[in-house]
């Protein structure tokens, strides 16, 4: 059992490796060589920035419960259904304003953290040097650097989206996080340390500069050639395989990756395997519990939270699962998934947690 010193009052998860000043560095050259229209040296410093060992940093803060940084107190996994309030996400422009406030500093770790619209701008001038998609292999500098706003007191713990009660955070920090309160694991409030204001500017430099060219759509996953479930898709759900692309890049810093072959899936690893709790197959049908092997329970209230997000659905029970029905059918709509992203991410959360829980 772990002492007292084990759960003392700690600033952040975990220290950034000094990699991440590095990247920040590096995404700063990037940045100005592509205001100065130098494409090739923006391409080749994304690359020097996507190192393997802040992947590994990354993921290991945002992947499943680890003691030794998430060290959660073992009498405090109670109350954490206290009622949500409203929208999960802030307004853009209070999320502008938090971001102006905080300086572009992770308010936990302090790390510099990069403008989400200024890491489209690079990806657009460079899309192969910025891999994006499954966690294990996104550009290794915007996982670590990616900024996001954290609710102090978590939204799934009534907390709101009062600019006093968010502040800008790393992904590791945020994600690594999930819904514990900061008593929960340990941390101090982030809100004591005053913001940090240098000369950085998170490269919202980037963000009003004008666009050179269009956006590469479907094609910006990563993948050179449109794939057969992709094109069946879009046949019957226009703009569903774009979308779903999306919500897979959400997906990725909670530790949940996609698979496309014949159907897009999304999967979590488990113990050394992979579970799929949603499959979507190439006429648009959603089927949940695809492939979940002993985590029957956990798939209960994923399915409900799901379906309760969905005016019309229902959570059914399978024999292997939980899926959820719809129109009579016992499966769902594409569109109405894409509808309740949110939900669907949450439900994702809480789904990893349960299924990852080591106690
Ligand atoms: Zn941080």
């Amino acid at each position: 059992m772990p002492d007292d010193a084990h759960f003392a009052p700690r600033r952040c998860l975990a220290v950034h490796p000094q990699h991440s000043d590095h990247a920040a560095d590096l995404l700063a050259q990037a940045a100005d060589a592509l205001i100065a229209g130098d494409s090739a040296r923006v391409a080749d410093l994304l690359a020097r920035a996507d190192m393997p060992h802040l992947r590994t940093f990354s993921l290991r803060v945002m992947g499943k419960l680890d003691p030794d940084i998430h060290r959660i107190r073992p009498a405090s996994r109670a109350n954490r259904s206290a009622g949500k309030s409203g929208q999960r996400m802030p307004s853009q422009s209070v999320r502008d304003e938090v971001l102006r406030r905080d300086g572009y500093h992770c308010r936990f770790c302090g790390i510099r953290v990069v403008h989400p619209a200024a890491r489209k701008r690079l990806r657009d001038a460079a899309p192969h040097a910025v891999p994006e998609g499954r966690s294990d292999t996104y550009h290794a500098a915007f996982l670590a650097l990616n900024a996001t706003w954290d609710h102090v007191i978590p939204h799934s713990a009534g907390g709101n989206n009062d600019p006093d009660n968010l502040v800008t955070t790393c992904w590791p920090c945020n994600f690594g996080r999930g819904n514990y309160t900061l008593e929960q694991m340990g941390l101090i409030d982030p809100r004591l340390h005053p913001p940090v204001h240098t000369n950085w500017d998170g490269l919202s430099r980037l963000v009003t500069i004008p666009r050179p060219e269009k956006r590469r759509d479907i094609q910006s996953a990563g993948t050179s050639a449109v794939s057969s479930w992709q094109h069946d898709i879009e046949q019957v759900h226009p703009g569903a395989a774009r979308h779903l692309l999306a919500l897979a890049r959400a997906c990725a810093p909670i530790g949940v990756d996609h698979v496309t072959k014949r159907h897009f899936a999304l999967r979590l690893s488990v113990d050394n395997h992979y579970i799929i709790p949603i499959a979507i197959h190439a006429d648009g049908s959603v089927n949940l519990s695809w492939s979940i092997g002993q985590h029957k329970a956990a798939m209960q209230p994923f399915a409900h939270r799901i379906a309760s997000a969905i005016p019309g659905a229902s959570p059914i029970e399978n024999p292997g699962g939980w899926i959820v029905g719809f129109g009579g059918k016992r499966s769902l709509p594409v569109d109405k998934l894409l509808a309740a992203e949110k939900a669907v991410v949450a439900a994702l959360i809480e789904l990893r947690e349960a299924v990852c829980r080591r106690d």
